[in-house]
């Protein structure tokens, strides 16, 4: 028993190996050039398998027919389109921790351009470990795979992409370039493959990756004018159009796990038909901090959940607010002269109980009647009294992006009011649960808590909006 598990051993862990490798199959009609299968393998997603192949959950939904794109089954066989090279004779890698394109494209040779296109990396200089990497086995391999439609002609794709109608029968070995079929696959040799859906032009992200609790700015440029919509983290991402280009801001919860998310985008063109693209968003570890506060016993009963449910529900009535105008031209200016005294998310026991709640904005040591001012332009939407947060006053800047001021001594401002950068919004004070006066600033991003020195930092892709990092 002993020595035939010995031996058994090896060749378990030789299936297993075999079995990761075997999933991807080529077709076995047919001429030299293949669509690529993908075989379902347990917990297999649309979207895992999507990033594998570099190519878009819409599209390999739509190239095999899936009405719902969440129900796969282990064993299914998917076609995945838009494959960039003559399957078989590329290799893949498996990034490990630290290893960056330039380095791989040393080690195997090739530009880390050609690397960047064959894959679709949105960020080519963000890998990470365990991405599959696709390797041409050289720089002529470089190309894309078109699925002929009924009524093309070689010369039509010829022309489509730029290349020899030669060039496309030599590649493909076409004994009879007149009788194509539909469905059939060509290899367009040097064609750089779109790694984006007509419209889209490009899809940009910025900070990538993007750290825990703050916000991350998508740019998105299209062909033609497109009314946009997206998601991410299962909440909606609302755009703004500004000279042609769509513009969301999104905020990233505080505690997030860190690891990779979908961006979905979904465009509805004039005509009414919706083209679907998604991105890869990875989130890192915030490296935020711990402290414990007290609160002194006569303050303790507002910690009443109640009465936290109920303000909570105040402020998400103003929360979610989404003005399309954007009201700040350049960075935010801090809404008082002060030293930090905490900052945002920070993880919180209060009393000694859990660290389960973490700081949702950050603290300003200001002295009782210091005045605090709009950092922006924007409008007031909130101006009152609450029982936790104390005098309390909310702008909205636009984009979905709103500031909070809490435990304020007075109340300068009313709602519906218009303020400008530098407008003197109320005074500092201890009012509500604080511990001593101090000013605490939010930033609300998409309805989300975010921190609020990542907006006082003018190198911040919202506020240098011509210079967010492109990959198209
Ligand atoms: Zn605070």
């Amino acid at each position: 028993m002993r020595t035939e598990r010995r031996i058994l051993l090896p060749l378990v862990v030789a299936a297993l190996l075999a079995g990761l490798w075997s999933a991807p199959v080529a077709a076995q009609s047919g001429g030299p050039l293949q669509p690529l299968v993908h075989v379902v393998q347990r917990g297999d997603t649309l979207f895992s398998i999507a990033r594998r192949y570099g190519t878009t959950v819409d599209a390999i939904a739509h190239a095999n027919g899936l009405a719902d794109p969440r129900h796969i089954y282990v064993g299914q066989r998917l076609v995945i389109p838009g494959g960039v090279l003559p399957i078989d004779s590329w290799s893949a890698h498996v990034v490990r921790p630290g290893e960056t394109l330039p380095a791989l494209a040393a080690r195997y040779g090739l530009p880390w351009e050609t690397l960047a296109l064959a894959n679709r990396l949105v960020n080519p200089h963000l890998l990470y470990a365990g991405q599959v990497i696709r390797i041409p086995a050289s720089t002529e391999q470089v190309g894309a795979l078109h699925a002929v439609q009924p009524g093309e002609s070689l010369i039509g794709i010829a022309l489509r992409y730029g290349v020899g109608v030669w060039n496309l029968i030599e590649a493909n070995r076409l004994d009879h370039p007149n009788r194509l079929l539909p469905g059939q696959w060509l290899f367009i040799p040097g064609a750089q493959p779109s790694w984006l859906p007509y419209p889209f032009r490009a899809v940009d992200l910025s900070p990538l990756p993007v750290p825990q609790g703050k916000a991350l700015l998508v740019a998105v440029r299209t062909a033609e004018p497109v009314s946009l919509t997206g998601a991410l983290f299962d909440r909606p991402v609302a755009f703004a159009e500004e000279a042609g280009v769509y513009y969301a801001v999104v905020g990233v919860h505080a505690f997030t796990e860190p690891g990779l998310y979908e961006l979905t985008l979904v465009a509805t063109l004039a005509d009414g038909r919706q083209v679907a693209t998604s991105a890869g968003v990875v989130v890192e570890e915030g490296g935020y901090s711990y402290e414990r506060i007290d609160v002194p016993p006569g303050r303790s009963s507002l910690l009443d959940p109640a009465v936290i449910a109920a303000e909570r529900e105040r402020l998400e009535a103003v929360r979610g607010v989404f003005t399309p105008a954007r009201r700040w031209h350049g960075p935010f200016l801090s809404p008082v002269e002060a030293a930090v005294s905490s900052y945002f998310g920070t993880r919180r026991s209060y009393n000694g109980g859990p660290y389960n709640s973490y700081h949702g904005g950050v603290d300003f040591d200001a002295g009782r009647g210091t005045p605090v001012r709009a950092p922006a332009a924007g409008t007031v939407v909130l101006a009152e009294p609450l029982t936790i947060r104390g005098n309390a006053v909310v702008i909205d800047h636009g984009w979905g992006v709103l500031t909070g001021y809490w435990h304020l001594s007075s109340i300068e401002v009313t709602v519906g009011q218009e303020v400008q950068a530098g407008d003197v919004i109320g005074r500092v004070g201890n009012t509500g649960l604080s511990t001593g006066a101090h000013l605490h600033w939010e930033v609300w991003v998409g309805g989300i808590s975010v921190d609020g020195l990542q907006w006082l930092d003018p190198q911040a892709p919202w506020f240098n909006l011509d210079g967010a990092s492109t990959s198209s």
